[in-house]
């Protein structure tokens, strides 16, 4: 099917079935559920829904591949990394499709989708090609005549639950550590964002994995996500998503099998800016770090924390350039911001700002819909106070808090006053300030005179209730496997 957007802009959809070793088959119960073009409210297409039924049908055939003696056990891991490079070459060659489909069914800029998120997913599948056969034990110099070793193993069948804010992105983090060490997987994909998932689907058949080692899943939480999380044949859940739901599915694990469970959850990062910073600079890191991604970032720059003498330049010229900010069609290159993923999200983050408006917090821009059709809000900017909700729960759309701060003790305390730690940022010319900040947040990334700098080497992951393990990096890689110790005799 293709779609027209515009007429000079077609998108073409792939797969809508469910990826079960390696066969693109209906769900159990033949449901089907719709996605929606968040930039119109209009239906795309609908997909199969996957449910428990499905859940275990994806398990038993990541079972079967996992089993002793099945190709992708006695595969090498050399052989594994090729195949992981050869998806990496056929995502590039599709590049401009998917990042198409992505911004249909996501709402997200197309330049971003090109740009930001296809390099990054390229980029982790290249990177974790190049750990399959480098993943490695150690000798253990234990007492007595002993030989003592260890083996990094997979865990098995991995379950691993994704969101809708970067759907080829999330995928690519969980599946490419996961089949670098070996594991095979069931991948339910967000409910709102189905499609490019499956698009990869199908490089993932031309690549050449064999049958049951990826499986993907369109379907819901409650139900697909929830067989997930307390299937008693899968080793591990991988989950990104909200702290309300992460939480759900450590309850699930504990209660089902004691599956591994890691979590990336939400977040209310502080973005510290002190008067010496450059104005220019931090203005424009400070909004980019909240209003990326229409604002649907885990690590969005949400609580600006703004040094007194700085404070009203700083203020002035935060809101003239959010003013500026371009929303639209997510398919004309010059739009910076497209609609919320869905009416659900858009009605959440207007709560959020009539909430704040209610709260007593100064709205200094935005506040509004935009248009009359599809999920649209104005960048909207907030001087509020600490306490206030707005400033201390997540809302996941472009809508920035400020607030002022006059020495950096009082400071440090009130960055770490949230029940988040997933990052920060510190914007300082002074590289003792840039440090003391950088030790004593607690957050899993800290960027210094920058903001949402991404690779596959470097790890990222939560303090407190926004998550559990890390993602990327060899520290993510860690996180898909078992470490078995051998000892013999001498
Ligand atoms: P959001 O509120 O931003 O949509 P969620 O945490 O609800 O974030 O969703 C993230 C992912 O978790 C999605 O794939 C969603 O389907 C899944 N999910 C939602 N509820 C559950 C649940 N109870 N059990 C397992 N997965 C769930």
């Amino acid at each position: 099917m293709v779609i027209a957007t515009k007429p000079e802009q077609k998108v073409k959809i792939g797969a809508t079935k469910l990826l079960i070793d390696n066969q693109w088959v209906e769900s159990i119960s033949g449901k089907r559920f719709e996605t929606i073009n968040p930039a119109t409210g209009e239906v795309i297409c609908d997909v199969a829904e996957a449910d428990a039924a499905d859940v275990d049908r994806a398990v038993a055939a990541a079972r079967k591949a996992f089993a002793r003696g099945s190709e992708w056990r006695e595969m090498s891991a050399t052989r594994r990394g090729e195949l992981l490079y050869k998806l990496a070459d056929l995502i590039e060659a599709n590049k401009e499709e998917l990042a198409r489909l992505e911004t249909l069914d996501n709402g997200k800029p197309i330049q971003e989708s090109l740009n930001s998120d296809l390099p990054l997913v390229i980029g982790c599948y290249r990177y974790y090609a190049g750990w399959a056969d480098k993943i490695q034990g150690k000798t253990i110099p234990i007492q007595g005549n002993y030989f003592c070793y260890t083996r990094h193993e997979p865990v098995g069948v991995v379950g691993q639950i994704i969101p809708w804010n970067f759907p080829l992105l999330m995928q690519a983090w969980k599946l490419a550590p996961a089949l670098a060490a070996g594991n095979t997987v069931v991948l339910k994909t967000a409910e709102q964002t189905p499609l490019s998932a499956l698009r990869v689907g199908e490089l993932i058949l031309e690549a050449g994995f064999p049958p049951g080692v990826v499986n993907i899943l369109s379907g819901f939480g409650p139900t697909a996500g929830a067989a997930i999380a307390r299937h008693m044949d899968i080793d591990k859940v991988a989950f990104t998503g909200s702290t309300e739901v992460g939480k759900l599915i450590m309850e699930a694990a504990a209660k089902s099998n004691l599956k591994r469970v890691t979590l990336e959850l939400g977040g209310k990062s502080p973005n510290i800016i002190f008067a010496d910073a450059d104005i220019d600079q931090a203005v424009e890191g400070a909004h980019n770090a909240l209003f990326f991604n229409q604002g649907q970032c885990c690590c969005a720059g949400s609580r600006v924390f703004v040094e007194a003498d700085f404070y009203d330049e700083f203020v002035a010229k935060t809101v003239a350039r959010a003013k500026k900010r371009i929303v639209g069609d997510p398919f004309d290159l010059n739009t910076g911001q497209g609609p919320q993923v869905s009416q659900e999200q858009f009605d959440r983050v207007m709560g959020y700002v009539e909430l704040g408006m209610r709260d007593g917090a100064n709205l200094l821009c935005g506040g509004k819909p935009v248009g009359d059709k599809g999920y649209f809000i104005q960048p909207t900017v907030f001087e509020v106070e600490d306490e206030m909700t707005i400033a201390r729960e997540e809302i996941f759309g472009p809508v920035m808090s400020i607030m002022k701060f006059n020495n950096i003790d009082e400071l440090i305390d009130r960055a770490n006053d949230s029940i988040y730690g997933l990052a920060a940022a510190v914007w300082t010319k002074d590289i003792n300030k840039a440090q003391t900040i950088a030790n004593n947040v607690r957050a899993g990334t800290v960027w210094v005179n920058c903001y949402d700098v991404f690779d596959a080497a470097a790890p990222f992951g939560g303090f407190k209730q926004s998550g559990m393990g890390r993602e990327l990096g060899e520290y993510g890689l860690q996180q898909y496997t078992e470490v078995k110790t051998i000892t013999v005799k001498l």
